[in-house]
């Protein structure tokens, strides 16, 4: 060993060529990795990583907040707009028992309104969550209702003026919402 020879930190037998930009600690060039212009040793590149994930996992950006605000608003829409749910519910309540024709309506309108607010609000947690899942999720099931919403329009299913705005324009804002945070949800 030279004299006056500063030796790796890992490798006391080998020369340090190159400081760790975040500890300051001293490596030999087998012990480091360069990152854009610095160099870092394995356990800080460890604890960047870590902090990195920690970080994505709990921000959220305004418009995915409102994003997850409006998979809820529309969730609970769903349910007003087919208020046989309501009415099959109540009726159920009444007479203990579900007649035909109430297990029909059940089965035709309230179970897929009851589903689709469910599928909402699912999304927003997942949103509000930051998982992965919802990205792929979410452009589906809005894909799908303003499919729907488009079929019904055209067929002049849908009269009132804000219930078109809120059925069209949520699901529209919704997957823009999810665009816009794209790597925050997939990466
Ligand atoms: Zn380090
Ligand atoms: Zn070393």
């Amino acid at each position: 060993m030279k004299t006056g020879m500063v030796s790796c930190v890992n490798h006391p037998d080998r020369e340090a060529v190159v400081k760790c930009r975040r500890c300051g600690r001293n490596f030999c060039s087998a012990c480091v990795e360069k990152v854009g212009n610095y160099w870092y040793c394995f356990d800080c590149l460890k604890e960047i990583a870590r902090e990195a994930k920690a970080v994505k996992h709990g921000r959220l950006t305004i418009t995915l907040a409102v994003g997850a605000l409006l998979s809820v608003l529309l969730g609970f829409v769903l349910l007003w707009t087919n208020q046989s749910v309501f009415m099959t519910l109540a009726m159920w309540m009444q007479s203990g028992s579900v007649q035909n024709e109430v297990a029909e309506g059940l089965l035709r309108v309230a179970l897929p309104a009851a589903i689709g607010a469910f599928c909402y609000i699912l999304l927003a947690v997942g949103m509000l969550a930051n998982k992965a899942w919802a990205f792929p999720f979410g452009l589906l099931l809005n894909a799908f209702l303003l499919i729907w919403k488009a079929y019904e329009i055209m067929h002049g299913e849908i009269g009132s003026t804000h219930e078109i705005i809120l059925l069209v324009g949520g699901p529209t804002a919704i997957i823009l919402s999810l665009m816009m945070n794209r790597r925050l949800l997939v990466e």
